[in-house]
């Protein structure tokens, strides 16, 4: 399972732990997120601005 990190706020989206008040329960993959969601801490950046995280 990867991370994905808001190059803003620092907020991580962990596919293990998914993002339960998002509506992604635990184990939801990146792919399965889709385009147009917005970081939920900052609400300025999108997926597509997301960086993954080295393991
Ligand atoms: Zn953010």
């Amino acid at each position: 399972m990867a991370a994905y990190e808001c190059p803003v706020c620092e907020y991580v989206y962990d596919e293990a732990e998914g993002a339960p008040r998002e509506g992604f329960p635990a184990g939801t993959i990146w792919d399965r997120v889709p385009d147009d969601w917005c970081c939920p801490d900052c609400g300025v950046r999108e997926k597509i601005d997301f960086e993954r995280k080295p393991a």
